[in-house]
């Protein structure tokens, strides 16, 4: 009803009301009167006030008045409440939306790893800081060998799945400083810092060998997947540009590519 009640003889109403099993176990304890008072919250009930006494008689319109204004501020408190709730909820909301779109803008959607506009702006930044604290870079570009051999053996949908694979081989292989993008197609990118020659060579190898240390499975069978990889080794960043570290990167990968695949090179720019 939304309105107030009073119940002076609780006995008596059970009396009345046998089937209200609240109001029985309420006298079972030894309650004799109450007052309910609905908590109404924009002309909505979304809860009531109980008071109860063991004396019959014990509330009047007096009591009445003064817990309706009690029950007035407890819905207000309780409509609050929800209404903080709610925004907690919708600062969540848009939390986990804002971190989609920036795993959605930074990150290949097949593989996980970086996309290729991230891939290099982290180059471009830790070709910043190598030049600030003087140590040496490594930037390592992969290529799948022969990948449009796979990718008419087994279709591109499959040849997508064997990039999934490649990458998670790769990445099994690196320290959580290193980086690992997607440049496109089947040609990655890892960036090492800092890193000299021996370090690079020694990443590369594991790189690859983690690639070739067994067939890929994929639905029509087995397949050998190898990579061949090419660094760019930059001891002075002065007067280096991206463009540089990356020509620099391919012609080593275009010579392991020429000298068999498999293989890794290593050119310092
Ligand atoms: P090489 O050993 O000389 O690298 O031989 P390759 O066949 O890998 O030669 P190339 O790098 O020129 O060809 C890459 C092929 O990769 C061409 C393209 O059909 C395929 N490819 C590029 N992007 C994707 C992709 O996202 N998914 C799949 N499944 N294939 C791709
Ligand atoms: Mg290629
Ligand atoms: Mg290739």
């Amino acid at each position: 009803t939304r309105r107030p009640r009073i119940l002076n003889d609780l006995a008596a109403y059970l009396k009345d009301h046998p089937q209200s099993d609240s109001t029985r176990r309420i006298v079972a304890e030894g309650m004799r009167s109450s007052l309910t008072c609905p908590l109404v919250v924009k002309k909505q009930p979304v809860g009531f006030l109980f008071f109860s006494s063991m004396k019959k008689n014990t509330y009047s319109e007096a009591h009445q008045e003064l817990f309706l204004k009690i029950a007035d501020q407890m819905a207000m408190i309780l409509e609050k409440g929800r209404i903080y709730q709610e925004l907690l909820e919708i600062t969540e909301e848009l939390r986990q939306a804002r971190d989609a779109l920036e795993t959605e803008a930074t990150r290949d959607s097949l593989t996980g790893v970086w996309n290729r506009r991230s891939i290099l702006e982290l180059l471009k930044r830790d070709m910043a800081r190598a030049q600030r604290e003087e140590n040496p870079l490594t930037a390592i570009m992969i290529d799948v060998d022969h990948f449009k051999r796979i990718n008419d053996r087994i279709g591109h949908l499959a040849g997508d799945g064997v990039l999934t694979e490649v990458t998670s081989r790769v990445a099994s292989t690196l320290r959580s400083a290193d980086i690992l993008g997607r440049l496109g197609g089947e040609e990655f990118l890892i960036i090492l810092y800092p890193a000299d020659r021996e370090t690079a060579i020694e990443v590369m190898e594991r790189a690859r060998r983690a690639c070739e240390s067994g067939p890929v499975v994929v639905d029509s069978g087995e397949l050998d997947v190898t990579i061949s990889l090419g660094a760019a080794v930059v001891e002075d960043l002065e007067g280096v540009d991206l463009a540089a570290i990356l020509k620099t990167a391919d012609h080593a990968l275009y010579r392991a590519k020429e000298g068999g695949r498999n293989r890794c090179e290593v050119d310092s720019v």
